[in-house]
């Protein structure tokens, strides 16, 4: 995401909003497949020798579950981004490597479909002890309790 200092007013920030092709990521396979643009919604200003930029950026990807192996969709969000890039005399700076180090920040090294609270990952399920359905009784325990019963 390229930003033109010419845009951005003295003294004052100004709300941009992109949707930026994801190929910038250079996701590998292992990592996640981006399927959606990556929305970056900053505010940009200009302090004594640099541009700051403050803001969320978002999209959405596909990964695979480590438990039960399943492809699942989720959205990436970070929610607190912030730069600071000093200026050595361009017209423009581009952010685009802060924004792909804080987006790699956040990607998940062991997703799980649940991970978002949205559904529930069956493997969790299956890894669970089984709790048996009737517990087995120890008739040794209810002969003992029938004898220690006040008797009629
Ligand atoms: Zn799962």
């Amino acid at each position: 995401m390229k930003i033109h200092l010419r845009q951005i007013p003295q003294g004052s920030t100004i709300h941009l909003e992109a949707d930026v092709d994801p190929a910038f990521l250079e996701l590998g396979p292992d990592d996640a497949e981006a399927i959606s643009p990556v929305h970056c919604a900053l505010d940009v200003g200009l302090s004594d020798n640099g541009l700051f930029a403050t803001g969320s950026l978002s999209l959405r990807i596909r990964q695979t579950c480590v438990k039960c192996l399943r492809p699942f969709e989720t959205t990436l969000v970070v929610g607190d981004f912030g730069t600071q890039v000093d200026l050595v005399g361009c017209e423009s700076v581009d952010l685009t490597a802060q924004i792909r180090e804080d987006i790699l920040l956040v990607l998940p090294s062991h997703p799980r479909c649940d991970d978002d609270g949205s559904t529930k990952c069956p493997a969790t399920f299956q890894s669970a002890p089984a709790a048996p359905l009737i517990e087995e009784v120890d008739h040794s325990t209810w002969d003992a309790l029938d004898q220690i019963k006040p008797k009629k």
